[in-house]
């Protein structure tokens, strides 16, 4: 990395120092998750202030200073702005829980990871707001997947018995895997949710798909409601503790 460098990227988080300077959390294709200073973003009259707020993409034209070890953002060619996401309360809700699941938990390919983020973000920004749930659930079980994280959908984690696809499985919380009846056991602390053979099915048939055909279609509302919880389990599982934005999103996701 030169001095001088850009490189596309989306704006994940932002926290305040001083008066009117602004930390960004980026994802970089090219360089992954890292940080750096929009300095006077905060100020009324800051050329960053607004192309340097979460959710934000484009080109990030940056500057290392080697003495000081830090990024400064020098200017930002914003393309997409996601507007459609921050006026809906619902579209924004599941656009936070990406941001967040990348911010706690990215640790694998950049550019792959990058591609899903910008992706499914162009997409929810586009979409009915009745199918932003079916971008949830891709983003995260695609996201879970790059991790190598993804349960078997064919199968009993416990006992390795095939599923057969007129049967579903288990989620039992906080344990990878999906289970017949007979190994997820009783209910524990956090409870058992049953996947139909609808809910397992669609995603094992969506993997293959690109997003934009995967979210158009989707099992029987039952089986749907019982898959988002169940990836929001999961995903909560892989960062390793609840996340905020799911927190506050309760009601709305
Ligand atoms: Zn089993």
């Amino acid at each position: 990395m030169s001095r001088s460098f850009q490189t596309g990227g989306i704006v994940l988080r932002n926290n305040r120092f001083g008066e009117i300077h602004k930390g960004v959390t980026l994802l970089s294709p090219d360089h992954g998750l890292f940080s750096a200073v929009a300095y006077g973003a905060y100020s009324a009259k800051g050329k960053l202030r607004s192309v340097t707020n979460p959710l934000c993409a484009g080109t990030f034209f940056l500057y290392r200073d080697p003495v000081k070890d830090a990024v400064k953002i020098t200017d930002m060619d914003c393309r997409d702005f996601f507007e459609g996401v921050r006026s809906s309360i619902a579209k924004f809700f599941i656009a936070s829980v990406w941001l967040e699941m990348v911010l706690k938990t990215f640790g694998g390919d950049a550019a792959e990871t990058f591609a899903l983020l910008r992706g499914s973000l162009r997409l929810l920004e586009a979409c009915a707001e009745e199918a932003a749930p079916r971008l949830l659930v891709q983003f995260l079980w695609r996201y879970l997947g790059l991790a190598g994280c993804a349960p078997d959908t064919g199968a009993c984690a416990g006992c390795g018995e095939a599923r057969g696809e007129n049967r579903g499985l288990v989620y039992r919380r906080g344990v990878s895997g999906f289970f017949c009846r007979g190994c997820a056991g009783a209910p524990g602390a956090g409870g058992l949710v049953p996947l139909s053979a609808g809910a397992l099915n669609y995603l094992a048939y969506s993997r293959g798909l690109p997003l934009e055909k995967a979210a158009a279609c989707a099992p029987d509302a039952a089986s749907f409601a019982a898959l988002k919880q169940a990836l929001l389990f999961l995903a909560e599982d892989f960062a390793g503790g609840p996340l905020n934005s799911v927190r506050t999103g309760k009601g709305i996701l």
